[in-house]
């Protein structure tokens, strides 16, 4: 079985592990190998192909995990087409932009999805895993098109090494556009354009951002933010746009808009290529998806295009059949069905009816209660009152309603979070968590960033950080605002499952506001939904049941949900369709039942 290991050089402590302890217990070593060595750089260094089975006793040895043994499937016969370095990450196959479609790429953070975006945009050139003389072996265009011969890559790295493929790109952590610009939108958007000023009108009304031209960008909120760099995006003259994450901060109503918008500008001329964990959405926006499998940190492998209703089904299975290989133990499935309202535990908390106004804004609810072991999806637009009425039950407004009630809140941007600083390690946030080791430390995979200060971590690593450090406080109900921002498919489901356990255990409650519907789905037993106008009156009622949840929060919305014959998961019906027309008139827009 052919094999990798990786080593992490910045977590290789030899005089922390008593002087190469690798080198002293590898089997291979002590019979005469020189499977591990001390590398130049004072570090270890590893001959991967003087490596066997038994070394793993010495990479689980490492006392900081600096090492990883990888068997990779028997049917991965080629070199990698990327490798950072002799014993780094290694990248096999690409995903290929085709003209005229949206193309999803949908895999695990960590896996290689950015390295291979580079390498089409030409800002990375692949070395084919090659190293020489301790220097990397880039490798020519014409070695590439050469390797690639017969498939789409050949014309694609063609063009490339021709100069005729020119890719914007939108990066996925839009919070950190105000600190490098600093300006209005339309500074920002002005700077951006390059297609005129008939293009920059189509765009920013599209986008729905024509009445916040002129305010700052410091100030606008998370989806504003978003919607403004796919503006930037898509107003830079390309022919393959690429867009890492467009719907985080965006409400489901926008996220529809959008994934409509980036599918129009696919042509004869211009490719579009989308990574996105909002599964709902990708169905919806995208032709085919290549799925990406491998292991964080070690390797990741491309797999051929799918149709995207075919690629999605054998995501959730786990399990590609022509590569005979499976990525994940279980499958992941959906109920047609909503789940059975649990009988009611102990009350929590109660609110009357409130009534509230935030400056023009008016936030109304209905009365409430919150049983213990709740978890409860938040529903709604943006700008309808959703945080208001969570900050409103947290205390962090003046008033409250929920009494003497401890409450432990996760807020939508993570450096507004009470415990963020950029300077402390993730060590010293999550000290009060190491009491949760098999219910958050361990299943999150937390210990592995304990030394990395917060300000180092990327947006997935920190949202998990955060939401870890909140659910170990002590609280009585638990407010957590967007936690799927950043995490990938199997990070949400696995979130879902932490956060019913942790209620279930300590006998508190857990609320939780978030657009990605599959994810609210897994994750609630009841719903609240907020109806109104956004930026004027937002009205909160419930919780209901799922089922009365769901029904009224996408009749708000006029939109329906048919289930995929294979794996259930919702699908969007097209508005007007046999499928929307029929469920609308049944009352069942989400559920059959
Ligand atoms: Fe020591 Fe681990 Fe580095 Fe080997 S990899 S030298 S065991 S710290």
């Amino acid at each position: 079985m052919p094999k990798i290991v990786i080593v992490e050089k910045e977590k290789c402590n030899p005089e922390g592990c008593g002087g190469f302890l690798c080198t002293r217990v590898s089997p291979s070593n002590r019979a005469g190998k020189e499977a591990f060595y001390k590398d130049e750089d004072g570090k270890v260094g590893v001959n991967e192909e003087l490596v066997s089975d038994i070394d793993r006793i010495a990479v689980n040895k490492c006392p900081f995990q600096a090492l990883k043994l990888i068997n990779l499937p028997s049917e991965l016969t080629e070199a990698p087409i990327h490798r950072y370095g002799k014993n780094g990450f290694a990248l096999y196959r690409l995903p290929v932009p085709i003209m005229g479609k949206v193309v999803g790429l949908l895999g695990r953070n960590g896996i290689g999805k950015s390295t291979a975006v580079k390498i089409l945009a030409g800002i990375l050139q692949p070395n084919l895993g090659r190293e020489r003389n301790g220097e990397e072996n880039k490798a020519p265009y014409d070695e590439l098109i050469e390797r690639f011969k017969g498939s789409e890559a050949q014309g694609y790295f063609e063009k490339l090494r021709d100069g005729k493929i020119v890719l914007s790109y939108k990066p996925q952590q839009v919070e950190h556009i105000p600190k490098a610009f600093k300006g209005s939108v339309r500074e920002l958007l002005g700077k951006a354009n390059e297609k005129g000023d008939a293009e920059f009108k189509r765009v920013t009304e599209v986008l729905q951002l024509a009445n916040i031209l002129e305010r700052d960008i410091g100030v606008i909120s998370g989806g504003e933010l978003q919607r403004v760099a796919i503006a930037a995006t898509v107003l830079k003259k390309a022919n393959v746009y690429f867009f890492d994450e467009p719907t985080s901060y965006l409400d489901i109503k926008q996220r529809i808009s959008v994934a409509h918008f980036l599918r129009s500008l696919a042509d004869e001329h211009t490719a579009v290529m989308v990574i996105d964990h909002d599964l709902i959405i990708l169905d919806y926006m995208t032709e085919l998806i290549h799925i990406m499998y491998g292991q964080e940190g070690g390797y990741g492998i491309v797999s051929q295009p799918k149709s995207t209703k075919a690629g999605i089904n054998v995501y959730l299975e786990g399990y590609l059949r022509e590569e005979n290989v499976r990525f994940r133990d279980q499958k992941v499935q959906f109920s047609v069905h909503a789940h059975d309202a649990r009988p009611s535990d102990e009350q929590l908390v109660t609110w009357p009816a409130i009534e509230k106004q935030l400056g023009n804004f008016t936030l109304t609810a209905s009365e409430g209660r919150i049983d213990k072991h709740d978890v409860i999806g938040v529903l709604g637009e943006n700008g309808i009152g959703k945080t208001s009425f969570v900050k409103t039950l947290a205390r962090i407004e003046a008033e409250t309603k929920a009494g003497a009630l401890k409450v432990s809140y996760k807020p939508q941007y993570l450096e507004e979070a009470d415990c963020f600083s950029a300077e402390k390690t993730v060590g010293e946030v999550l000290q009060h968590a190491l009491a949760y080791e098999h219910q958050l430390i361990a299943p999150l995979a937390l210990q592995p960033l304990f030394e990395k200060t917060l300000g180092q971590l990327s947006g997935g690593e920190l949202q998990r950080v955060i939401i870890a450090a909140k659910l170990a406080e002590e609280a009585d109900l638990y407010l957590l605002d967007e936690p799927s921002a950043y995490l990938d498919v199997e990070q949400r489901l696995l979130m879902s499952k932490i956060t019913r356990e942790m209620m279930a255990a300590k006998g508190k409650a857990c609320l939780v506001v978030d657009h990605d519907i599959l994810f609210i789905d897994y994750l609630s037993e009841k719903l609240i939904v907020f109806e109104g106008e956004p930026g004027k009156r937002g009205v909160a009622r419930g919780p209901f049941s799922m089922s009365e949840g769901m029904n009224r929060f996408l009749k708000g919305l006029n939109i329906t949900f048919r289930r995929d014959e294979e794996s259930h998961r919702p699908r969007v019906n097209k508005e007007g369709s046999v499928k929307d027309r029929e469920q609308k008139a049944s009352g069942k827009l989400y559920y059959a039942s």
